[in-house]
């Protein structure tokens, strides 16, 4: 068999078939080459039936220690703050030498819920495959998610070589492009680049929302395409952002304060007309926008 048609993995668990989770069992087994067999495990009875009808992984069940046990990886694609406890409840079941990876958006506070958990026989390789949609759920996977996408990588002193090795192959077959960091270098990057505004869009949602209320205007009538943008960032889901936010606290805090003097900068060059200003804001703005786009991540 050539190289890159053996699996990575014999039994791959993924814990959590969610968007994230649903998507790498779809490129499972769309590529055939990331695992042999593929075990879906849901706390939810009716989210394992739905997987089972969606047919995306050979075993379905809500018994996460039984499948932990028979898995070569356990992949933790559950909301953040549900990692700790997921995570106590599987590693006392895994095999010597299976791997444990998770996909939270947060890193090191999900390192820290799950490292009292940890065993020196199970390596722990975190990521966090930078693709999302504002869907959730199993049947808002998509094959294709993390197609030219980064996954970044946060390793530690618990993960091994070889454990880092078949995760980092596990993500180039899902289409990954990847980076390594450290986690809290990865949490003041997402800070900046996807929870602030999260952040800011579930905000200005909010206080549209009770502009409309109070004047009983329709505000909300006549969005135009820019409130349109953050309605559909402001769509995603609430456990998971709420876990996010209390989970990477400090960072983006940290960057919310930056955030909130640029916008009073802003502001007083909009009182005293600094037109200059302005432009140079705006211009930055555009070669950013133009940048994402030479890097096909737009
Ligand atoms: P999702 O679609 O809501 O899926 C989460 C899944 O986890 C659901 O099936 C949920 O089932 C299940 N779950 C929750 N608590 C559980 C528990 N204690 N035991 C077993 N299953 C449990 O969320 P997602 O967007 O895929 O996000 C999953 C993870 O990926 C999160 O850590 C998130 O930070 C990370 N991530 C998300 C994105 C994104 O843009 N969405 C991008 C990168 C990484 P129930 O419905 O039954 O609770």
């Amino acid at each position: 068999m050539a190289e890159d048609t053996v699996p990575v993995f014999d039994t791959l668990v993924v814990i959590g078939p969610g968007l994230i989770g649903s998507s790498v069992l779809r490129r499972a087994q769309a590529e055939g080459n990331l695992a042999r067999r593929l075990i879906a495990v849901d706390q939810s009875p009716d989210v394992c039936a739905r997987v089972a009808e969606l047919g995306i992984a050979d075993e379905v069940t809500t018994d996460a220690a039984a499948a932990a046990a028979q898995a070569d990886c356990v992949m933790l694609c559950v909301p953040v703050g549900a990692m700790g406890p997921v995570a106590a409840q599987v590693i006392p079941a895994m095999k010597p030498g299976a791997v444990l990876t998770d996909v939270g958006s947060t890193k090191v506070s999900v390192i820290e819920a799950i490292s009292p958990s940890l065993r020196a026989d199970v390596p722990y390789v975190p990521t966090h495959p930078m693709a999302g949609t504002e869907f959730s759920g199993p049947d808002a996977g998509l094959a294709d998610l993390f197609e030219n996408r980064w996954c970044l990588i946060t390793p530690l002193d618990c993960t091994t070589t070889e454990s880092l090795e078949k995760v980092r192959t596990l993500w180039e077959r899902c289409g990954a492009r990847l980076r390594e960091m450290t986690p809290a270098h990865h949490d003041r990057v997402c800070a900046i680049v996807s929870h602030l505004p999260h952040l800011l869009a579930f905000t200005i949602c909010g206080t549209a929302d009770d502009l409309a209320s109070e004047t009983r205007s329709e505000v909300l009538d006549f969005a135009a395409s820019g409130f349109r943008d953050f309605t559909r960032i402001a769509a995603s889901d609430p456990i998971m952002w709420r876990d996010i936010f209390l989970s990477n606290r400090e960072a983006l805090l940290e960057m919310l304060g930056r955030f909130m003097e640029d916008a009073q900068a802003m502001a007083r060059a909009i009182r005293w007309g600094d037109s200059d200003y302005i432009v140079d804001r705006i211009e930055r703005g555009r070669k950013i926008r133009k940048s994402l786009i030479e890097n096909k991540q737009a």
